[in-house]
């Protein structure tokens, strides 16, 4: 018997060479400061891609999130000194502050609550950053939604992805836009009053008007639609789950209701729901993303009644609802994709997203 021996480690060296490369080259790092509803989600799905990898979370508190942070397996930072030792105390170890993970930072996804104020920091540390659409538009100059705008924000430097409620309308009435033209909108915000975990906030038993016209959400979709004439109403009603609009728009053409049902079914991120298979509020809606085995029953795509879609002459009526929690996760991984220059083209983005993370429109 004749024995070869070959020696594997220039091999070895070469394939831990490899891996280096791609973690030097191809994969963009990302931290996430605040990790609560949107920022749990956004890491999860940072760790579906293969071009992007979380370095770091960072909180204050040692609150179950920040436990299961931990238990997942993601280095653990804290905002400040002053943090640590209650951190430390809850059992979670602590490899270091916000500041020092900004260094190691390509990007990071600003999760926390509104007006939380660390732009400067992000400034003076020369990090990507992307806020979410609590904060005002002026505070990037730069808002986003991957159909509207990709483009916009390849090689940005600061970014502020739009609302659930604008990510929702944005997502139906762009492709409506560029086929068929759209004279005017006007969609009704029906809001859920709370996040399902959040017992402070209310109205627990009333429907409350939002006076102001328009709302917040006509002006925010302009941010990244600017030639889009929309006009919003809003109310806040006793639910948690999620919220409905009720759209009206007045089009430049004339195309059939089951032309618009068509053109919403070949659009990502938009799922076509028929009543005639129980589906008749948001209750059934949110009983369906539990059945499709996502974590957290989220649903990431916007829900858009088939039969509730009606053209009736020039104008065009439908129902769509938004998980609150959850539809903005994709356009936060789209927006990294095109701030980090890892690609540029924005289907190939939407793609590679939905893909990674099971979208099933
Ligand atoms: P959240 O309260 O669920 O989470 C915020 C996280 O930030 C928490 O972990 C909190 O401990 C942490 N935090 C608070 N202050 C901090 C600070 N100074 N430094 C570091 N961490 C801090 O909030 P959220 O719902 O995830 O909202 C975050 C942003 O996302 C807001 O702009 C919000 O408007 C927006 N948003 C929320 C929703 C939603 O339905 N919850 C939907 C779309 C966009």
């Amino acid at each position: 018997m004749v024995f070869v021996h070959i020696d594997v480690a220039p091999f070895m060296y070469l394939w831990m060479y490899c891996i280096h490369l791609r973690g030097d080259c191809l994969s963009v790092k990302v931290a996430i400061n605040g990790y609560g509803t949107i920022g749990k989600r956004v890491a999860d799905a940072v760790t579906q891609q293969d071009d992007m990898e979380i370095i770091g979370v960072v909180k204050r508190r040692p609150t179950f999130e920040a436990k299961d942070a931990m238990r997942l397996g993601f280095p653990f930072y804290a905002a400040d000194e002053e943090f640590i030792p209650d951190l430390e105390k809850a059992g979670i170890k602590v490899g270091g502050v916000l500041t020092e993970l900004l260094e190691k930072s390509d990007i990071v996804m600003d999760c926390t609550p509104k007006k939380a104020g660390y732009k400067e920091l992000y400034e003076k540390h020369n990090v990507k950053a992307i806020w979410q659409g609590g904060e005002k538009h002026e505070l990037t100059g730069l808002s986003f939604n991957t159909m509207a705008n990709y483009e916009d924000a390849i090689g940005a430097q600061f970014a502020r992805v739009v609302s659930c409620n604008t990510t929702g309308l944005c997502r139906t009435l762009y492709p409506v836009k560029e086929r068929y033209g759209i004279e005017n909108a006007l969609g009704v915000m029906v809001r859920r009053s709370a996040d399902p975990w959040d017992t402070k906030r209310g109205p627990i038993n009333a429907i409350e008007p939002v006076l102001k016209v328009p709302s917040h959400h006509g002006p925010d979709v302009q941010t990244v639609m600017p030639d889009l004439n929309i006009q919003t109403t809003a109310v806040k009603v006793p639910t948690t789950i999620m919220h409905l609009h009720s759209v009206i728009v007045k089009l430049k053409s004339r195309p059939s209701s089951q032309d618009i049902v068509q053109l919403w079914d070949e659009t990502p991120r938009v799922a076509m729901i028929d009543s005639s298979e129980g589906i008749k509020s948001t209750a059934q809606i949110m009983e369906w993303a539990k059945d499709l085995n996502r974590k957290r029953g989220d649903l990431f795509e916007i829900a858009v009644w088939k039969d509730g879609v009606h053209v009736v002459g020039d104008t065009l009526y439908y129902y769509q609802a938004i998980h609150q929690e959850s539809d903005v996760i994709p356009e936060n991984i789209d927006c990294i994709r095109a701030m980090c220059e890892v690609e540029t083209d924005k289907f190939k983005s939407i793609e590679k997203t939905d893909k990674a993370m099971g979208l099933i429109a």
